[in-house]
């Protein structure tokens, strides 16, 4: 069996005012490495009639680090950023993820605005960014904006971002003196998409949970924060029982689905036990806490 696209109209940009001069025109879908939207065009999920195709703009390729900050261009391959040093030093979280995404072959396509922008709630790069309070720049003809990584998101395949606009650039807040844990379950090691997948940032200090950070993908309609849970455990004593309590509040943190990776029931079960884990493992990297 084989999968014709459909017909369409293309163009390729040579630089990004050229990309930005043709979205003004309305109705464009960008392709950048195509490893989602080919297979949406073949499957008959989109059916976009303007394609502009931005896979030679280099200038969208690159990682810098400034002020604390991390600025990673939206064209960049996933492979390119699994190999940048500074990515694997600064930002540990998204390091750990790219590295369980797809295989070698598609993360040398693939770029990480395609992984943001496609807003699946199984996105891997998306669990690690929330934890960062990452930024997206987001770039038209008419000028920029920026948006909290938090508000791109609007549900499964949704965001704030329109149809005139391309991702440019992504800033993402480094963190110093956290313990970063990253896990992406799947219905098997390697080459899979996630069940559930979480991202933990946390500090304890004098035995005090000072700072929580948890992010969660395949278990909502967008990938999401936890923020009932990090309330609960901020300001309170790191110990056993804490955790415990802690943890149950997730429930109102996420809604999962049951489909043909897992149940709803799992799901809810699987995010218990990785956030214990992490929670668990981050105290004893502090030094261990009480209870
Ligand atoms: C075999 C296979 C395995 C995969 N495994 C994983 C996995 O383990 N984890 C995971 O998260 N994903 C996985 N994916 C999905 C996919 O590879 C990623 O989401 C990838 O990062 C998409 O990037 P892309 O450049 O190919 O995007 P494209 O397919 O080119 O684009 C995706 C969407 O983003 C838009 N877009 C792209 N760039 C921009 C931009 N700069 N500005 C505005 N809009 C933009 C496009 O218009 C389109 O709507 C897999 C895909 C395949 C085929």
């Amino acid at each position: 069996m084989y999968y014709k696209l459909p017909e369409f109209e293309y163009k390729r940009a040579e630089n990004l005012h050229q990309a930005l001069d043709v979205l003004k025109e309305g109705d464009w879908k960008i392709l950048a490495g195509g490893t989602d939207l080919i297979l949406d065009m073949k499957i008959g999920r989109q059916s976009p009639k303007k394609i502009l195709d931005i896979t030679r703009l280099g200038e969208l390729r690159y990682v810098r680090a400034y002020n604390g900050k991390m600025f990673i261009g939206g064209g960049s391959r996933l492979q390119e950023l699994l190999e940048n040093a500074l990515v694997k030093e600064k930002l540990p979280l998204l390091s750990s993820a790219i590295y369980e995404m797809a295989s070698w072959q598609i993360r040398n396509v693939a770029t990480i605005a395609g992984n943001i922008c496609n807003a699946s709630p199984a996105a891997d790069s998306a669990p690690p960014l929330l934890i960062y309070d990452a930024k997206v720049k987001l770039s038209s003809s008419s000028g920029s904006r920026t948006l909290p990584i938090s508000e791109f998101f609007l549900g499964p395949r949704k965001t704030a971002i329109s149809s005139y606009e391309l991702l440019e650039e992504i800033e993402v807040p480094t963190l110093d003196g956290y313990f970063q844990w990253y896990y992406k379950l799947g219905r098997r090691h390697a080459f899979t998409l996630s069940v559930v997948s979480a991202a933990v940032a946390l500090k304890i200090e004098n035995g005090i949970f000072s700072d929580v950070r948890i992010a969660l993908g395949s278990v909502a309609p967008k990938p999401v924060r936890a923020y009932t849970v990090e309330n609960e455990l901020k300001g309170k004593e790191a110990n056993v029982s804490e955790i415990e309590r802690a943890v149950e509040k997730v429930a109102e943190d996420i809604s999962p689905i049951s489909d043909v990776r897992a149940s709803a029931e799992y799901r809810f079960k699987a995010t218990k036990a990785l956030l214990k884990e992490a929670l668990f493992k981050g105290m004893k990297y502090f030094g261990g806490g009480s209870g």
